[in-house]
């Protein structure tokens, strides 16, 4: 509320209330108003609409003494009834508010082409100032990775979508030759002031959804809302080793800034597909290899693939148990600094599932060689010492 404001309006005569009243006439005026203009109890109509409005500025006003009293000395100090008052904007253009007050202008006296100018400049930048360089949005894309591409690392193509200000219409919203006008309800804030006895708030003006302007022709582009999706693809490279998961910023892909400002980030997240033979352990690689019992009994040298090349030969010593996990240095995922995780390889010794006439007689004999050896004899010892 400008002093402008407190010359213009007579918050006594839309409370139908006299100079004199009490803070308890003033109240009940407001609520009989109130109740008849609320917006809940007369749908879409503006003219209500626009009456709980003033009814409620003048309620806010003379119902807080601080304010009332202000009010009172503005009017009697300037006389009431503005027909001579020229300072304020109500005659200019038709638009009821001073654009240098408002955004901060340099006091613009000039033209109305020039005002306009001004204004859009305020509306679309507001609280940011014109001209301050602003970092360009971050944005958020996600990927899906081969677990072979995850580890070795891999160029991506990202296709990104960000808003900006639609291109036909430069943002304004309204349709090519035309301009959108300052909302009349909230004057261009946006932002529309309702107080219902003792609780006041702030909502988005009803009747340009908070924009401040109100667009007569909207812009078929971009129906318009002013902005627009500008889609580019980039190449991103994603590093050797990502995980499942991961979320990698990539610094300055993100939007460009505005005004010389930086671009923002590009935040991917990264989704890695399951390998059928490998797994992976942070910088490691795992690999399950099946063994037979011969070979874990006597000990073996055997082939195990890997990630990126030729098999490696690794060898199990006699007598390992099922389970038994051997490391092959070097063959995991690569570092940050270029070093190399290691391959974990787990053995499992698998049960033949069918044997010949002669396998089987040798394995009948080898039991009976080591029938004297019973595996479970501690398992029950330790079941009944408990
Ligand atoms: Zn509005
Ligand atoms: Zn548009």
């Amino acid at each position: 509320m400008s002093t402008k404001d407190y010359l213009e309006k007579d918050y006594y005569a839309v409370l139908g209330v006299p100079k004199t009243a009490t803070a308890e006439e003033i109240k009940r005026a407001y609520r009989k108003l109130a109740r008849r203009y609320h917006p809940d109890a007369n749908q879409g109509n503006k003219e209500t609409e626009a009456k709980f409005k003033e009814v409620s500025e003048a309620y806010d006003v003379l119902s807080d003494a601080k304010r009332r009293k202000e009010y009172d000395e503005a009017r009697s100090l300037f006389g009431s009834g503005l027909g001579g008052y020229t300072g304020g904007g109500s005659s200019r253009g038709g638009f009821p508010f001073d654009f240098g007050d408002l955004f901060g202008g340099t006091g613009t006296q000039g033209g109305a082409g020039e005002r306009i100018g001004d204004l859009f400049g305020g509306l679309f930048n507001r609280g940011g100032g014109r001209t301050r360089p602003r970092r360009g949005q971050d944005i958020e894309s996600e990927v899906t990775l081969s677990f072979t591409e995850a580890a070795r690392g891999a160029t991506v193509s990202l296709r990104l979508t960000s808003s900006s200000a639609c291109a036909a219409c430069s943002g304004t919203g309204a349709r090519t030759g035309t301009t959108p006008r300052v909302c009349p309800t909230c004057e261009g804030t946006g932002a529309a002031s309702r107080n219902l006895g003792s609780f006041a708030f702030s909502e988005p003006c009803r009747d340009c959804k908070g924009r401040g302007l109100i667009v007569d022709d909207p812009c078929p582009v971009c129906d318009g809302s002013g902005r627009g999706k500008s889609t580019r693809t980039i190449q991103a490279r994603i590093p050797a080793g990502v995980g499942d998961g991961q979320r990698i910023r990539l610094k300055g892909k993100g939007a460009p800034g505005e005004n010389g400002g930086p671009a923002g980030d590009l935040y991917v997240q990264v989704h890695v597909k399951p390998h059928p033979v490998f797994g992976r352990s942070g910088e490691n690689l795992t690999i399950t290899v099946p063994v037979t019992f011969a070979e874990a009994a006597l000990g073996a040298q055997i082939k195990v693939p890997t990630l990126n090349g030729m098999p490696v030969t690794v060898r199990i010593p006699e007598g390992t148990p099922n389970g038994r996990t051997f490391r092959v240095r070097g063959r995991g995922i690569t570092r940050k600094d270029g070093t190399k995780g290691d391959l974990l390889v787990t053995v499992e010794v698998i049960v033949p599932q069918r044997l010949d006439e002669k396998a089987r007689g040798l394995l009948t004999e080898f039991r009976d060689l080591t029938a004297g050896e019973d595996p479970r004899a501690e398992l029950i010892q330790r079941a009944r010492s408990e």
